[in-house]
């Protein structure tokens, strides 16, 4: 069983309802174990600004897949929930970044893990953290919560409690 951290991120539509469909949908392929939810984050846009807030968390779940074919089940669930981007690092209704798989080193045309912008990112890391705050960055040997005091917590704020996995795929906005 592989362990892997992915972040997810959304700023276009109804983001909260945009990041539990994306859980549901990991949830419910059968390879895939969502374990562990971090709480929703209320974040600045980083690199483009001229767009709306995030809502960010992170997962962290249990699979048989290898990492290519988590990232296609990755990419399947951004298309299902009809990414749309224009501009890079712009607005989009999701992202799903593969942040580590087990402790593995990948570098291929299409895959690089651990996320090389990931340690740079307090949208990532306070999610992270809040899920394992004991998480070393294998490439610097570096405690991950040694980065973010680097990084600082400005732009990220705590949005929503997630109480347990079933809990928030199971619950609905009541607006039907
Ligand atoms: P960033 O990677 O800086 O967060 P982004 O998430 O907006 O930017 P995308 O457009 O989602 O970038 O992805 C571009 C490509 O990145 C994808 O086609 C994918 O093949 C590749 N990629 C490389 N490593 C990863 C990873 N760890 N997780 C997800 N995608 C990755
Ligand atoms: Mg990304
Ligand atoms: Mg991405």
């Amino acid at each position: 069983m592989n362990e892997v951290y992915i972040s997810l991120g959304s700023n276009m539509g109804d983001k909260e309802e945009t990041l539990r469909h994306a859980v549901q949908l990991l949830q419910q392929q059968k390879e895939i174990e969502v374990v562990k939810l971090s709480s929703i984050y209320e974040t600045d846009p980083v690199g483009y600004t001229n767009q709306d807030l995030f809502l960010n968390m992170v997962v962290q779940v249990r699979t048989t897949l290898p990492a290519q074919e988590m990232l296609e089940e990755c990419q399947k669930i951004e298309q299902a929930l009809k990414r749309v981007r224009i501009i890079r690092w712009g607005p989009r209704t999701i992202d799903l970044d593969i942040l580590f798989y087990n402790h593995d080193n990948i570098e291929t045309e299409t895959l690089i893990v651990p996320h090389p912008r990931m340690h740079e990112r307090a949208f990532v890391l306070v999610p992270l953290l809040e899920i394992d705050p004991n998480l070393i960055y294998p490439p610097t040997g570096l405690a991950l919560r040694t980065m973010l005091e680097l990084v600082g917590k400005e732009g990220v704020r705590r949005w929503k409690t997630v109480t347990g996995v079933s809990e928030f795929v199971l619950s609905e906005n009541s607006k039907g």
